[in-house]
Parts: C-alpha cells; sequence; structure tokens
C-alpha cells in the first residue's frame, strides 16, 4: 500500500475520500492531517480553485515528501457573474447563514437561478508530478433555505433527482455522496489512478 496525504482538517472529508477510494479498491493508504498532527494553517491565496487546491498540496508535499492529494470547491451563481465563487467560505464575513442571507439578497429579483458546485482535486505523486481532477454538479439557487442536512449552501441548493428539485440539505448524506462535485472529482482520481499506478 502506498501512503498518500489527505490535506484536510475538515474530518467529514477524510471519510468521504476514504469510503470513495476504498470501493475502487486502490493501493492507497490515506494519512490524514489528523494523523500526523499537523495544525499548519495554509493562505488560500489563489485567484482559482485549481490555483487554491495546488498551493496546500504543494506546501504538504514540500513538509512531509508524500504524494498528496487536497481539494478546494465552492458556489458559482451564473447570474453573479459566477460568485461566491472562491470566495464561497467567506463571502459574507458571517459564517454560512450569513452567506446564504447575501446569496439570496444579490438574487432578489433574478430569474435565473442556474448555479453549480465545482471541486479541484490535485493530486501531486512522489516524483513532484502535478494533476488536476475535477468535478461538478449543477443546480438552481432556491428562494429560501429548506432542510437541515449537510452544510454550507445545501439549503439553498436544488438539485434535480428523477425530475424533482430537492435542497441539498434535504436529500441525506448518502445520496449527496453520490452526486456532488466532490465525488465527481475523486471519482475521476480514482478512476486515473488505477489506470496509471
Ligand atoms: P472547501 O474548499 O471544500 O472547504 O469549500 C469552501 C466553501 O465552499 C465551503 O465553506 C462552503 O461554503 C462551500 N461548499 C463547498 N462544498 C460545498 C457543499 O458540498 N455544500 C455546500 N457548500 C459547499
Amino acid at each position: 500500500m502506498k501512503k498518500v496525504l489527505l490535506c484536510t482538517k475538515n474530518k467529514g472529508k477524510v471519510i468521504e475520500f476514504k469510503e470513495i477510494l476504498d470501493d475502487f479498491n486502490l493501493d492507497i493508504e490515506l494519512v490524514s492531517l489528523f494523523d500526523l498532527n499537523d495544525e499548519d494553517d495554509v493562505e488560500e491565496d489563489g485567484e482559482s480553485f485549481k490555483e487554491n487546491a495546488f498551493i496546500k498540496a504543494n506546501y504538504y508535499f514540500n513538509k512531509y515528501h508524500l504524494p498528496v492529494i487536497s481539494d478546494d470547491s465552492g458556489l458559482c451563481i451564473d447570474s453573479l457573474n459566477g460568485r461566491p465563487g472562491i470566495n464561497s467560505a467567506r463571502y459574507s464575513g458571517l459564517g454560512p447563514k450569513g452567506n446564504i442571507e447575501k446569496v439570496l439578497e444579490e438574487l432578489n429579483g433574478k430569474t435565473n437561478r442556474d448555479a453549480f458546485f465545482i471541486c479541484d482535486l490535485c493530486f501531486i505523486d512522489l516524483d513532484g508530478v502535478v494533476y488536476h481532477f475535477e468535478g461538478r454538479v449543477d443546480g438552481k439557487i432556491d428562494y429560501s433555505p429548506t432542510g437541515e442536512g449537510g452544510f454550507g449552501y445545501d439549503p439553498i441548493f436544488l438539485v434535480n433527482i428523477n425530475g424533482k428539485y430537492q435542497s441539498m440539505a434535504c436529500i441525506g448524506e448518502e445520496e449527496k455522496n453520490k452526486l456532488s462535485h466532490r465525488y465527481h472529482a475523486i471519482y475521476n482520481f480514482a478512476k486515473w489512478y488505477k489506470k496509471n499506478s
């Protein structure tokens, strides 16, 4: 088994990555920043999801000299010219509820509610070669939040499941993990790794 470091401080993401990668039976032993008791803070000051994912991956690759995976994701709304985009986490400066309120206010009166979540996954192999994999889920922004599940913008992000629009906070973790932007990015990585390792 090859050790690969997953550069995240989000325990939910560690579980999600492990579950998806397990399905592929890869010869990867996923090690997390928790396993290494790493408390460094890496400033994500890139201008794109791709740059931010690389900044994190590159930092930990140089620190530990292990193959690394990192990801960066966010919400892009068509009629807001792609905002909140890379600023998704800190859009209002007032946390997830404030972010949702700000988005709904900015969309007030706009009929085009098309949006997507996007995830860039960066993998750096032991030789320092950099790869990127993308995942995306399309949807629409609702007029008010619904549901208790998920996190971030899930309560206002509607996905079409069998012709019915429901918020990502309503569909349950298992269903979300089968259609999310992160799922697609991890899936694309796993498929590639299986073929190329
Ligand atoms: P991260 O790069 O995965 O940490 O995501 C950055 C920010 O994008 C989060 O703090 C959320 O605001 C938003 N975001 C990313 N993925 C999701 C998701 O699956 N649901 C809701 N919000 C998300």
